[in-house]
């Protein structure tokens, strides 16, 4: 298991439980190597978050929504299979943290945003265009200059 931080494949499993669902058994890992902390899930990962849509209603946490929205922004870069892999399991790793069981939308969104920001410029604009549904041409255009 990739440590997401460093990417070092030594770590030590530090706890192991069954979730609540028992669809799954959970474990908190420590990289070796940089002393980061992350989970991992055989099974089902993240049964029992909800996500909070911005009209108010929820749905269970679909890890291959995450996949297909991130696909589309990141098509034709030059971005490794593993650099997304990572940036998957850096942000699960963040829900799994910072969130019990309930997320909004927009938080995933946001979390997803500021790291694409950091790894590749265009795949960050092409998400942000989908996830924030600029009004106009206007706002479009203040997000991009931010980026220069
Ligand atoms: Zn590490």
């Amino acid at each position: 298991m990739l440590c997401p931080k460093c990417r070092s494949l030594n770590n030590k499993v530090i706890d192991s439980r069954l979730s609540k669902s028992e669809v799954s058994i959970r474990r908190r890992r420590q990289c070796l190597d940089c002393d980061y902390r992350f989970t991992t899930s055989e099974e089902v990962m993240r049964a029992d978050l909800q996500v909070v849509k911005r009209d108010a209603t929820r749905e269970d946490f679909d890890r291959s929504k995450l996949v297909n929205g991130l696909k589309k922004a990141i098509e034709k870069r030059p971005i490794e299979s593993l650099q997304i892999d990572l940036l998957i399991s850096d942000i699960i790793a963040t829900l799994e943290e910072k969130f019990d069981q309930e997320v909004s939308s927009e938080m995933i969104g946001e979390l997803i945003m500021e790291r694409l920001k950091k790894l590749d410029k265009i795949a960050y604009v092409r998400y942000a265009s989908v996830y924030k549904d600029f009004r106009d041409i206007d706002e479009f255009a203040k997000e991009v200059n931010k980026l220069k």
